[in-house]
């Protein structure tokens, strides 16, 4: 099984001063994400979303306030016939030290063991920080990195795109 493993804040959907998540409600999909998700079912992909939510243990949302919102992406998603096949979320801060907030390998091994046959040789990662580029690299998995400088990224299997829509259009069956 290939999967696309995607970052969600910044990636799918915009991203904001983490203050300012108190206050959202309904999730703003960015330009063209949604065809690119599209595109990559399409390709034969399944979808995996990790994303870090430290927010949650900060006290800066609930738990509940995070997955309210995030069941409302799912199922505006679910709408346009894109599956995310599982979302894993990390809500601990930097220092509960935990073992899953990227670039530590935690939430990619959860869906190894969840998913026993997905090939990482044939998958990848998107995302906006380099804390996904970090979490690819535990993989030695191809990560394509939206706005962020190569220059700033010493990691070979890295490739510098503007959004999710370029990296799927780089993306072979
Ligand atoms: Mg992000
Ligand atoms: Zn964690």
């Amino acid at each position: 099984m290939k999967i696309a493993f995607l970052d969600r804040d910044g990636t799918i959907i915009s991203d904001y001063p983490d203050q300012e998540w108190r206050n959202k409600l309904e999730p703003e999909f960015l330009q063209g994400s949604m065809l690119a998700l599209k595109k990559l079912t399409i390709l034969g992909y399944r979808l995996i979303i990790v994303t870090n939510q430290g927010m949650i243990n900060d006290g800066i949302i609930t738990d509940e306030q995070f997955r309210r919102f995030h069941g409302k992406m799912l199922k505006e998603l679910e709408r346009q016939g894109i599956e995310i096949l599982e979302t894993f979320y990390c809500p601990h801060r930097i220092e509960e030290n935990c073992t899953c907030k990227k670039p530590k390998p935690g939430m990619i091994k959860q869906a190894l063991e969840k998913y026993p046959t997905i090939d990482l040789s044939e998958s990848f990662m998107v995302g906006d920080s380099a804390c996904d580029i970090g979490l690819a690299e535990c993989f030695d998995m191809t990560v394509y990195g939206i706005g962020l400088q190569p220059n700033e990224i010493s990691y070979a299997k890295y490739k510098w795109v503007a959004s999710l829509a370029e990296a799927v259009e780089d993306i072979k069956e």
